[in-house]
């Protein structure tokens, strides 16, 4: 075992700093100096939902940059001294149709998620990256694209990918319209990718103070979720919403906003939702879901954003700011992804 210093829970909104182990390197294992770690939403809900009486200790964080300080025998895609980038799956059973498919990310016996998830050899809970050190298996670590910088970089590995995902799986490109519901981590990076893919792309966000933001972000329009008049003239008229709200919500006023055929995609951990058939049944309207992204997404991911220049706005705070961090998020205080800089653990 091999030890590092982290952030692990101390309550349902905090964490305090921690000696946390990781795994001596099994063949096909790279060890990462984690730089800069992005702070989630899904974060704050994981606090919230850790039970501190369930034995294991929760490290949130999985998005991240670094640095490969060690590689495994058997590892051939990394030297020490790479540049890498990891998101919120750390591995996955390789064999089932899913990730035969390249989806790793739907894995019939579920993705190894970064933290908070079961080992696949050893059976221990997963530590997240709220720490200087993570161990990888080479297979689910990026190399980081010259030129995409790597504290901004960090949240395309979770939020980006997470909205690239229902983007391409929903063919979105130049005669798309389309909406994205919430401007946060998610949401900002949504935009900017819609943008770049070529759609005709509008905000819908109940802080009227983001519209200026939402339009130097590239959308073409801004909506404000609490004026109705505005709601009611964008029936109908979007082929993709992107739905990135992290609380849950009434979803009626997003599906009216879905033009005939079109998809409102939930990205948001909403746990049950209601719906009335009607506002499906009027326009032939579909509702779905995704889940973070493949390994070939992600690789994918990476390479157009580093085309496109897509990086997150980050605000970066020393990781012994996090608790400030997390905070922030809860409020809404966040334009528009909080990155954590590791260094000062060492
Ligand atoms: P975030 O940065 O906090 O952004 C969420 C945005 O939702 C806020 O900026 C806000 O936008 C809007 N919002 C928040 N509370 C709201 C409320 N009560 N009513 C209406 N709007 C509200 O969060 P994030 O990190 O982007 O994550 C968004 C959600 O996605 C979270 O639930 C997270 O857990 C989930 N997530 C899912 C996956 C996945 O794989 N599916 C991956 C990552 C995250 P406005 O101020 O513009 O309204
Ligand atoms: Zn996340």
């Amino acid at each position: 075992m091999r030890t590092t210093t982290g952030w692990r829970a101390t309550g349902p909104d905090t964490v305090g700093r921690t000696q946390l182990t990781r795994r001596d390197l099994r063949p096909d294992d790279i060890a990462v100096r984690v730089d800069f770690c992005g702070v989630c939403h899904s974060d704050v809900h994981a606090l919230r939902a850790h039970d501190d009486h369930a034995g294991s200790a929760l490290v949130p964080g999985h998005e991240f940059t670094g640095v490969v300080t060690e590689t495994g025998h058997d590892v051939t895609a990394f030297s020490v001294g790479d540049d890498v980038a990891v998101g919120n799956i750390v591995d996955s059973c390789g064999t089932c149709a899913m990730c035969a498919a390249g989806q790793e990310n739907y894995c019939h016996s579920f993705p190894t998620l970064t933290y908070g998830g079961v080992d696949r050899v050893d059976g221990s809970t997963t530590l997240g990256a709220y720490s200087r050190e993570y161990v990888v298996r080479e297979g689910f670590a990026y190399a980081l694209p010259a030129g995409l910088d790597p504290a901004a970089a960090a949240p395309l590995m979770c939020a980006g990918v997470t909205v690239w995902e229902p983007l391409r799986a929903l063919r979105v490109g130049s005669d798309s319209r389309v909406a994205v519901v919430g401007l946060g981590g998610l949401g900002h990076l949504a935009v900017k990718m819609a943008v770049a893919l070529g759609a005709t792309t509008t905000v819908i966000s109940r802080s009227e103070d983001k519209r200026e933001d939402a339009l130097r972000l590239g959308a073409h329009a801004f909506v404000d979720s609490t004026d109705d008049q505005r709601m009611t003239a964008a029936r109908d008229t979007f082929d993709v919403v992107i739905d990135t709200v992290s609380a849950p919500h009434d979803l009626a006023p997003y599906l009216k906003t879905v033009a005939m055929d079109g998809t409102l995609s939930l990205v948001g951990y909403l746990g049950q939702v209601t719906i009335e058939t009607t506002d499906l049944l009027l326009g032939r309207k579909k509702l779905s879901s995704s889940g973070s992204g493949g390994r070939p997404g992600t690789a994918e991911m990476l390479r157009f954003c580093a085309d496109h220049g897509i990086v997150a706005d980050i605000e970066v705070l020393a990781s012994s700011e996090v608790n400030t961090a997390l905070e922030r998020l809860r409020r809404n205080d966040v334009r528009y992804r909080f990155v954590l800089d590791m260094s000062e653990l060492g």
